[in-house]
Formats: structure tokens, C-alpha cells, sequence
């Protein structure tokens, strides 16, 4: 059993054993395109997850190392000549940075989210849900490896500070206890699991307080489980984290698991199994989410396999995600109607447990939009929408339309249906956001 995480990134990976089996231009796309996207894997992803034979189409393999068609063309080309030139530090830097500005670093006005306690911007927080509220622990903004299509990336590095970390935990029981409204917590990141079990301990405990009865449950979302399962067997402080757990549910909380799950192969391992059983024997329950991506798991048998293993171990399904608008989107996207197709032949083959999956959904703007399905009605075909989650509550679970279209990828990409101009929730102007209501009312 390995005990201690080995990360690997664009300066280490070539001590990486399986890496000199790979062929000259897979490592050196690597080079290329991790410049740019986030990369960083470790041993325990590419010793037990990826398999080595079949790297050309490996899911974690695509998942973890950056392949050359991530990039577009004219980008890759870009920065593969400044490393042909040997340009310095500085020049290479700011060709990046640049890149990464086309790529869409923050999608779907994430800014918007960022709430005020009196004139205190509270970046740490992202409160878009009357209930509920994401806290970002300064500390957890890093993850056991990198996903390549993940769009947390401009918020990566390297914090380590407690005493900005007490800084940061009076501003959020300030906030909490201004707001009655909220009655979940969800920790998120990066992936808040990279904290000490002390450290997360400092951020959990206070809320046992009588004043934070509020809170009805607390949510930790994270990879942990399928990037570094050894977080709950047998890291130095893996006892203490299962302690921790055990406590946050004897205080009368519930504690919620967002593990993030993209592919079954994930669920395999022995030491993710028997994580599974550590966490869910403290009364924790795990609830799992994943986007629907080409090149990963892009095939509805992969998703009735994914969860029938979840709910086989314990775990819950609850989100399928469509991948947001950032970094490699045009490799992962798919078509809204074959994320649909996928969700709807996946759904259809797995029994009623199951079913508690909620998708395929898009977190834009105005809420959490789920695909229900696609109609025709009289002549016209259809998407039908809904908001499974809205900045607006009123407009939760209500059925709206939009044009059928082949090739959309994203809600902004969709047009009212019938000839309407605006969706119903747009309707009256608001000066922040040029057609909608819903930022303010
Ligand atoms: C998904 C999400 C939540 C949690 O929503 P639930 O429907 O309660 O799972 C909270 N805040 C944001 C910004 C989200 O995207
Ligand atoms: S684990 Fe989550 S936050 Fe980290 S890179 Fe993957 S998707 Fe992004």
C-alpha cells in the first residue's frame, strides 16, 4: 500500500517510470499544452487508475496529462515556438498568460457570486442560492492532481497560513450568522480534502456552536476519493480526518460527501472501496457528481456502470454536469442533445435507486439548468429546460422552451422557442446583467 502522495507536474514527470514508454510527441505535447491548462498527477493515479497499454484512449490518462488537442492549433503552435527559441521566463509567461485570457478563465459570472458583509468583499464565499452557500478554505485551493477540463484553474496556488486562515473563519461565522437563510455549507476548491484534518477541524468545529443551529449540513466537495483514496486509509492523519467526520455527525449535523466521480474505472480500486466504507461507517453520506465529457465518459453504458457502482458501495448519484465554457472546452464538449441521449439511455437502464441523478444540468448565470428532454410540438422541435437550482427561487421546476438546436453546446448558445424574444425569466431589465431579472429583485 503506497502511504505517501507523490505529485508529479511539467518539472517532474518525466521521472514518471511508465513516461519513457511513451512516444516522442505525446511528451513532447505535454511540455506544450502544460504550459497552459493545469497538470499535475501523482503516483497513486498513474500506478492504479491509468492504464499504460492503451495511453492513445486511456479516460485518466485524458483526464490528468495534457494531450495536444486541447490546445487549439494556433495556440499550441504559438507556444512551441517560443520553446523551440529558448525565449526566457518572461516572455514565455506572458505568451501564456495571454492564452489562458482567450480561454475563458472565469465562466458564468462566478463574480457576480461574491457577497458583501457590510463594505468587506468576501472573496472566499460565492453565495448565488438563498440556502446555500460555497466556501472556498484558502488552503483548499489545490487538488491531488489536475483535471484537464476543469475551470477552477485561475484560483490554483500554493497558500499555507493559519493565521489567514483565522482571518478568513471570523469573516464566514460573521456572514453565517447575519444569514438565518442558509442552511448548507459546501466547501469547495480546488478540493478542500488537500487541508490537514487539523486545519479543516478549525474551519468545521466552531460551527457546533448553538448560534450556527442553522446549519443543517455540511458539505466537503472533493476528487479525494478517486485521485487519493489513501487521504482516508493511511495518510498521517487519516484517523483524525475519520474522527473529525464521526464528530461533525454526532454534533446533529449531517455531512455530506461531494465526491466528484468522472469514469468507473475510478470506483475499482481497492483503496477507493475501502475509503468508501471508512467515511460512510462515521454515518457520512457520499453523494457523487460528474460532467458528461467526450473523450472520457461519453458513452451512456459507462454511466449506468458508474452509478450502479455508486449506489453498490453507498454512494448516491446527484449530479450529472454539462462541462462549463473554459480552458479545453472544445475537446470535452459535447452537444446538448447528446448529453441528453446519453443521460436518457443511461437513466433508462438502471433501476429506481439510481435514479436520484439529477441532469444532464448547466451551471450558468441565472441557475442550474436541466435538459429534460427534446420535443416537437406543433412542427417545432424543442428543448425543454428547467431550473433545477435559480438565483430567483420562483422560477425553480418550471418547464420553459427553447429551439432545437444540433450543434449547442451551452445554454447561451439556445434561443427561446415560438418565436418568443426573451426566456421567461428574462423579461423585465436589470442594469447589471443586460437581459435578465434574477440579480436583483
Ligand atoms: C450547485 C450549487 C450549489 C448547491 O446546489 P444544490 O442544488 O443544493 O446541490 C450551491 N451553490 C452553487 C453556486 C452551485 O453551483
Ligand atoms: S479536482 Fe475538481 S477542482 Fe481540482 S482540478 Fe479536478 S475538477 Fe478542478
Amino acid at each position: 500500500m503506497e502511504k505517501i502522495i507523490k505529485s508529479y507536474s511539467l518539472h517532474n514527470f518525466r521521472n514518471i517510470p511508465q513516461i519513457s514508454n511513451l512516444s516522442d510527441e505525446l511528451i513532447r505535447d505535454i511540455e506544450i499544452v502544460g504550459r497552459v491548462l493545469p497538470f499535475k498527477t501523482n503516483n497513486y493515479v498513474v500506478n492504479e487508475l491509468i492504464d499504460w497499454d492503451n495511453v492513445s484512449t486511456d479516460p485518466v490518462f485524458t483526464l490528468n496529462f495534457p494531450r495536444r488537442e486541447m490546445l487549439r492549433k494556433r495556440h499550441y503552435d504559438v507556444v512551441e515556438k517560443i520553446l523551440n527559441e529558448n525565449a526566457d521566463k518572461r516572455l514565455i509567461d506572458e505568451v501564456v498568460k495571454r492564452i489562458r485570457l482567450t480561454l475563458n478563465p472565469n465562466p458564468a459570472g462566478q463574480e457576480h457570486n461574491v457577497p458583501y458583509l457590510g463594505e468587506i468583499k468576501l472573496k472566499g464565499i460565492q453565495h448565488k442560492y438563498p440556502e446555500t452557500i460555497l466556501f472556498f478554505p484558502s488552503q483548499g485551493q489545490t487538488c491531488h492532481a489536475y483535471c484537464t477540463f476543469c475551470f477552477r484553474w485561475p484560483q490554483f496556488s500554493g497558500m499555507n497560513e493559519f493565521k489567514f486562515a483565522m482571518k478568513e473563519i471570523n469573516l464566514l461565522l460573521k456572514y453565517l450568522k447575519a444569514h438565518k437563510e442558509i442552511t448548507d455549507i459546501l466547501f469547495t476548491g480546488g478540493d478542500p480534502m488537500v487541508m490537514s484534518a487539523e486545519m479543516l477541524a478549525m474551519y468545521i468545529q466552531p460551527l457546533f456552536q448553538k448560534e450556527f443551529n442553522h446549519i443543517h449540513t455540511i458539505r466537503i466537495g472533493t476528487k479525494s476519493l478517486s485521485y487519493y483514496p489513501y487521504r482516508y486509509i493511511s495518510d498521517k492523519d487519516s484517523d483524525d480526518i475519520i474522527r473529525l467526520f464521526e464528530q461533525i455527525n454526532a454534533s446533529g449535523k449531517n455531512l455530506s460527501i461531494q465526491a466528484h466521480f468522472n469514469h468507473p474505472v475510478e470506483l475499482s480500486t481497492n483503496a477507493v472501496q475501502q475509503a468508501i466504507k471508512r467515511i460512510r461507517s462515521t454515518g457520512t453520506q457520499i453523494r457523487t457528481q460528474s460532467p458528461v465529457l467526450n473523450h472520457i465518459n461519453d458513452k451512456p453504458e459507462l454511466w449506468a456502470q458508474l452509478w450502479r457502482m455508486q449506489v453498490d458501495l453507498g454512494c448516491i448519484p446527484y449530479y450529472m454536469f454539462v462541462p462549463r465554457d473554459t480552458g479545453a472546452k472544445h475537446y470535452f464538449e459535447l452537444p446538448l442533445e447528446k448529453c441528453w441521449e446519453i443521460y436518457r439511455k443511461a437513466y433508462r437502464n438502471v433501476s429506481g435507486i439510481c435514479r436520484t441523478v439529477r441532469g444532464p444540468s448547466m451551471s450558468d448565470l441565472a441557475g442550474k439548468i436541466q435538459i429534460l428532454g427534446i420535443q416537437e410540438i406543433k412542427g417545432e422541435k424543442i428543448f425543454v429546460l428547467r431550473f433545477l437550482q435559480c438565483r430567483n427561487p420562483k422560477y425553480v421546476d418550471i418547464p420553459f422552451f427553447a429551439k432545437y438546436d444540433s450543434k449547442a453546446t451551452w445554454f447561451n448558445q439556445l434561443k427561446p422557442a415560438f418565436g418568443e424574444e426573451h426566456f421567461f425569466f428574462e423579461k423585465q431589465q436589470c442594469n447589471l446583467h443586460a437581459k435578465c431579472d434574477l440579480l436583483f429583485e
